[in-house]
This record gives C-alpha cells, sequence and structure tokens, in this order.
C-alpha cells in the first residue's frame, strides 16, 4: 500500500472514531486495546496506547517502541513515555483540556479506571463500549486481501500436514501434530499461529475447545483440526476433520448432517440479513436431523485483527450482515465419547450475497486419509 493510501485510510477511520465521541460527549477516547490501537495508527506493537481527540491523536508507547512507533505510525504523534502509561495519559489529558476522558470498556481495567479517575483530578472517566467494533466489522479491500493471505497461508500448511496421508499422522500425539502445522503455517509466511491449533483426536472431537495432549492418534479415527494463520496482523480460522481409514459409521452420518448445516449456514448469508437468521439456517438443519442439542455454540464470528469479533453470528445476535463483513460458518455436533464433526470456513459477505474464502475440500471422500 502506498503512504497515501495508508494515510488517507488512518485519517478516515479516525474521524470514524472522533463522531463516535463527540456522540458519548468524550473529550478523548483512550484505546487501549491492542488490535484497536494497530487498526487505528498502524502501530504492531503492544504495550502502547492511543490517545485522539477532537483533531489530535498521541501514540503512547515506551522506549522499547519509540523507533518502531516513529515508522510506522502516519496520522498520530508519537510520545515515548517517561512516566507510566496512566501518568502519560493524565498529562496528555491535562495539555488538551479533556474533562472527559473515554475509555474502552471491554479492555481498560477496573484497577487502572480507579487509578486513571483518582489522577485525572477534575476531570471523569468515562467507560465507553464498543466504539471500534462495528467499525472493524466491516473491511476495507486491503484487510480483505489480508485475510485471503492469511486463508491461503493457512490452507497451504494443511494441505502439506495431509500431504503423506494416513501415514503422516498415525502413532504421532495430537501436540506434536498441532506443533508441526503450527511451524508449516510459519513456512508459508504467517508470523504464527491466530490462536492455539486445535488437535483433537477421536471422541476428544467432542470438546469444541480441545486442547492438543499427548494421545496418539490411532487408525480409523477422525481427527478435528482447527487452525488459523496470522498475516500482517489479520487472522484466518478454518476447521477441517480428517479420517484416518473407515469413518466409524455414527461419524460420518454427522457429517453429513454438519455438511448440510454448512451448506444452508453459508446460503443464507448475505447482505442485510440478521446475522441470527444465518445461525437459524444453518441450525435447523441440525435440528431436523435431531442433533439440535448437540450443537454447542452459535455459527460463526468475525474474524479480522483479532481472531473472534463482531458480528457474532448466533441466536441473540442483533446485528445485519454488510457487504465486507467477514464472518466464519462453523457447525458443529458433538457426541460425548464418541467424537465431534465441526466443519469451519471462512466467508466475506459481498455486496450480491457472498464468496467462500477458504477452498479447501470438505466432503468425506476428500477429508478420508489414504
Ligand atoms: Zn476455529
Ligand atoms: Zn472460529
Amino acid at each position: 500500500m502506498t503512504r497515501r493510501r495508508k494515510t488517507r485510510l488512518a485519517a478516515r477511520r479516525l474521524a470514524a472514531i472522533r463522531r463516535a465521541s463527540r456522540q458519548a460527549r468524550i473529550g478523548a477516547l483512550l484505546v487501549s486495546r491492542v488490535e484497536d490501537v494497530r487498526y487505528l495508527s498502524g502501530f504492531t506493537g503492544d504495550d502502547s496506547f492511543l490517545l485522539t481527540g477532537r483533531g489530535w491523536g498521541v501514540l503512547v508507547t515506551d522506549g522499547r517502541y519509540g523507533e518502531q512507533a516513529r515508522r510506522e505510525c502516519r496520522d498520530v504523534e508519537v510520545h515515548v513515555r517517561q512516566d507510566s502509561l496512566i501518568g502519560a495519559a493524565v498529562q496528555l489529558a491535562r495539555t488538551h483540556k479533556v474533562r472527559r476522558l473515554g475509555v474502552q470498556a471491554e479492555d481498560f481495567t477496573l484497577l487502572a479506571a480507579e487509578t486513571l479517575a483518582s489522577q485525572l483530578k477534575g476531570g471523569k472517566v468515562v467507560p465507553v463500549r464498543d466504539v471500534l467494533g462495528p467499525l472493524r466489522a466491516v473491511k476495507d479491500a486491503a484487510e480483505v486481501a489480508a485475510v485471503r493471505k492469511a486463508v491461503r497461508v493457512a490452507e497451504a500448511a494443511f494441505r502439506r500436514l495431509v500431504a503423506r496421508g494416513r501415514k503422516g499422522l498415525i502413532g504421532r500425539t495430537e501436540r506434536d501434530v498441532a506443533g508441526e502445522l503450527d511451524y508449516l503455517m510459519r513456512q508459508a509466511g504467517a508470523s504464527g499461529p491466530a490462536f492455539e491449533t486445535i488437535v483433537a483426536a477421536g471422541a476428544h472431537g467432542s470438546r469444541p475447545h480441545h486442547s492438543s495432549g499427548r494421545v496418539s492418534i490411532r487408525r480409523g479415527q477422525a481427527v478435528l483440526i482447527d487452525w488459523g494463520a496470522q498475516v500482517d496482523g489479520y487472522c484466518s480460522d478454518l476447521t477441517r476433520v480428517v479420517f484416518t481409514g473407515t469413518i466409524p459409521p455414527k461419524l460420518a452420518e454427522i457429517y453429513r448432517v454438519v455438511l448440510r448445516a454448512r451448506a444452508e449456514g453459508i446460503g443464507a448469508a448475505r447482505p442485510g440479513v440478521m446475522c441470527k437468521s444465518v445461525d437459524i439456517a444453518a441450525r435447523e438443519a441440525v435440528c431436523r436431523a435431531g442433533h439440535g442439542e448437540k450443537f454447542l455454540h452459535g455459527l460463526g464470528h468475525g474474524v479480522g485483527l483479532a481472531v473472534h469479533e463482531a458480528p457474532g453470528l448466533s441466536r441473540t445476535s442483533r446485528t445485519r450482515l454488510r457487504a465486507g463483513m467477514i464472518v466464519t460458518v462453523e457447525p458443529g455436533i458433538y457426541l460425548p465419547g464418541v467424537g465431534g464433526i465441526r466443519i469451519e470456513d471462512d466467508i466475506l459477505v459481498t455486496r450480491r450475497g457472498r464468496r467462500i474464502l477458504s477452498t479447501l475440500p470438505v466432503g468425506l471422500a476428500a477429508m478420508t486419509l489414504k
């Protein structure tokens, strides 16, 4: 991206946050969530915050990040603090005569808010909810390209992982396979995994967030793999179940149900549709097959700078899909003692409908390793 384009982009995001600040009647907002700081300033480090008010923005960081911050930040000043983070915020609020200082309710700790309030004499700390979520949910072209790249990298790593067929998995521990997938993602261009890779063999698949352990993968098992790459700060999030031999009949049955739910969910995703309707479309396919109460989570979530972000595709969501949103569609059925099936893809909502960003096959035959 050219420098000028980057500048315009950051300026637009800062303008949007200033509008939100006017609504909340705050003089400035202290942006502390690391993805939000990056989104607004371009700064890729952590332990820093962005203070932004009408017509000004300052990234407050420490000596470790001074050089990097000055290189990366386009539209905001960089302040390398000598003081504590809170002390620096108080000082800036005073300089800019800020009386009501907003903080991010989802991120700023109670302790930090209390400390800030006690030092901000005559001023008030105002918790502001979800200023950036709706903005970040709709991706611009560069962000879409970044997520696509994260999907490509994750898929390339997965293809290499399963290239040796079931021989490449049988006898190895879940943890070992997860470690290899992480390594393959880095080799393919990821800065790292987007979250802790899940490899769940056999009955372990019935726990949606199984922590990969020391048990070895055997022949004739379902192996659920949930993984994603982080590339240029953006994440992908995918799940496939591979079979190391003959498929246990119960799992083959629920696999087909999950495939139907996936098709229904993806088919329902288009701009203007309520997020909950997309969840319900997929869920009905699972309910029709009699497994409704074994679908233990929402259908999906937004993915971007964070692996879980707005909008949520769940029955309680009140948001509508908009073109530019990227969401996962991940129906699952979990049978304790037997195993679980989840298939997860990343979907871009387009002006006309949706595009599936992930390209890995999903059919039972393709997922059965030779
Ligand atoms: Zn996932
Ligand atoms: Zn997910």
